[in-house]
């Protein structure tokens, strides 16, 4: 009973996304299926392609993230991510991210994932993945996030679960650093793979973004990584969409919500032409994936379960 349970839940949830799957394409469904929830805007850090830290400088209070995460329950989100800012900042009197992810665990979203900067240390065992951003090499990473890549290797070197995913978004400056990011992913006993972005031009940043002939040498490149057997959590099928903008977006599969407040995809939506130049791979992932793109539909059925598996979702 007690082992049976878990494994009864994780195919459970499995079964489940597998017809929401199903449903939305075959019925062209729109509904949400992945949730992010900011719990702070607040970071530590002041990188080079952020367009989102430190505007309000706010926790939300937890009564507040509480009744969105009912909220993106209701709408049927069973993924969830937690993002900042930087998420590990975030308390309400003693309670802390932990008791974030134990909320969500409790009202039943069955992935829980955190996206971080790695400079608050790196383990929580409680999340099915903790997301590290890494963009490239030390003096690349240093030159986009500050002098920060030794303690974030530090943090991953010592960490005790083997949750975690390298992060890197790949711009102008840190273009030759993909194989490097992949290599070390390999060697660090604790991370599962890496997840890479294209830079997204948010205004101000826009002189950091691949040019089109960057954009194919990258997805090309990540592709091959693929094929050598690394473990990267991208989708071969959907690297030539990303690369030459085609996939349709925003994915309306996924919610952002802030402070109440929801997005479709992204915040980042309001701005007039962004989408077009969106260099999220996951927002074209699974935009694709829900159109019923076939290729990727097979990919996501032979490598995602053991990419972003390992942990029983729970109830
Ligand atoms: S760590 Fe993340 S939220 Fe903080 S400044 Fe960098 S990109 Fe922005
Ligand atoms: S597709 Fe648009 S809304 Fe979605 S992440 Fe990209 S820029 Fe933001």
């Amino acid at each position: 009973m007690t082992t049976a349970t878990p494994a009864r839940s994780r195919l459970g949830f499995w079964a489940g996304l597998g017809w929401f799957g199903l449903s939305t394409v075959l019925f062209r469904r729109r509904d949400p299926i992945v949730g992010s929830l900011i719990v702070t805007d607040r970071c530590n850090l002041a990188c080079r392609h952020c367009a989102v830290a430190n505007l309000r400088r706010v926790d939300y209070p937890f009564a507040t993230l509480q009744q969105d995460l009912r909220r993106l329950r209701a709408q049927g989100v069973r993924i969830l991510l937690l993002y900042g800012g930087e998420p590990l900042l975030w308390h309400d009197g003693t309670r802390t991210l932990r008791d974030v992810i134990a909320e969500a665990r409790s009202l039943g979203f069955g992935w829980v994932g955190v996206v971080t900067n790695g400079t608050r240390g790196v383990d929580l065992a409680e999340a099915d993945l903790v997301l590290v951003s890494l963009d490239g090499t030390r003096e690349h990473h240093d030159a986009i996030r500050g002098r920060t890549y030794d303690r974030i290797l530090a943090a991953i070197e010592t960490a005790t679960t083997p949750n975690l995913c390298l992060y890197m978004a790949v711009n102008r400056e840190n273009v030759d650093d993909v194989e490097d990011v992949a290599r070390l992913a390999t060697a660090l006993p604790a991370v599962r793979g890496v997840s890479y972005n294209l830079h997204t031009p948010y205004p101000g940043t826009e002189e950091l973004a691949l040019d089109p002939g960057q954009r194919r040498d990258v997805c090309e490149r990540i592709t091959t990584l693929i094929r050598d057997g690394y473990p990267v959590v991208n989708l071969a099928a959907a690297l030539p969409r990303v690369a030459d903008l085609s996939a349709p977006r925003p994915c309306p599969q996924c919610v952002v919500v802030e402070d109440g407040e929801q997005w479709t995809c992204g915040r980042c939506s309001e701005i007039p032409g962004l989408c077009e130049q969106c260099g999220f791979t996951f927002a074209a992932e699974l935009s694709l994936l829900f159109c019923g793109d076939p290729a990727v539909l097979a990919e996501v059925v032979r490598r995602y379960p053991s990419l972003l598996g390992g942990r029983a979702p729970r109830p």
